[in-house]
């Protein structure tokens, strides 16, 4: 399925629509997961909406059935990549101080090393 209101500059639009080559980790009707480019722990994949939402501030309609869907993923990814027990960390960033560098509405899924707490 194509990206709902695919936004022709947007980086995630072009991975949805699979106009970027990429590795798909998981996907399905709503959401698409891949590598993350700079992983960040030696798990970091990327939960994306198929449908174009900037971000947390943008959400509209039944968006939240989108976020929703793409948190449940979490827990199942995490299985598969043999992060749940130990544990892992989802991260949704939120503009500039929340350190969001792509307006597409995504969530880091991060695991295999320990995190700590304040994030920093
Ligand atoms: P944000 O900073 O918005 O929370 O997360 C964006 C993430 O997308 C970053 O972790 C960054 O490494 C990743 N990223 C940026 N460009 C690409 C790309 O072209 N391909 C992939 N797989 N990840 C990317
Ligand atoms: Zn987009």
């Amino acid at each position: 399925m194509e990206s709902v209101h695919p936004e022709d500059d947007c980086l995630f639009c072009k991975i949805v629509d699979k106009r970027l080559p990429v590795g798909v980790v998981y996907e399905d009707e709503f959401a698409i997961a891949i590598e993350d480019i700079r992983p960040q722990a030696p798990v970091h994949v990327l939960i994306i909406s198929k449908k174009h939402i900037s971000g947390l501030l943008d959400l509209e309609g039944e968006d939240e059935l989108y976020i929703g869907h793409l948190f449940a993923l979490s827990p199942k990814l995490a299985r598969e990549k043999g992060i749940s027990e130990a544990g892992f960390r989802t991260v949704v960033n939120s503009g500039k101080w929340g350190g969001q560098t792509v307006s597409h509405f995504h969530i880091h899924l991060l695991g295999g090393r320990p995190f700590f707490w304040p994030p920093g």
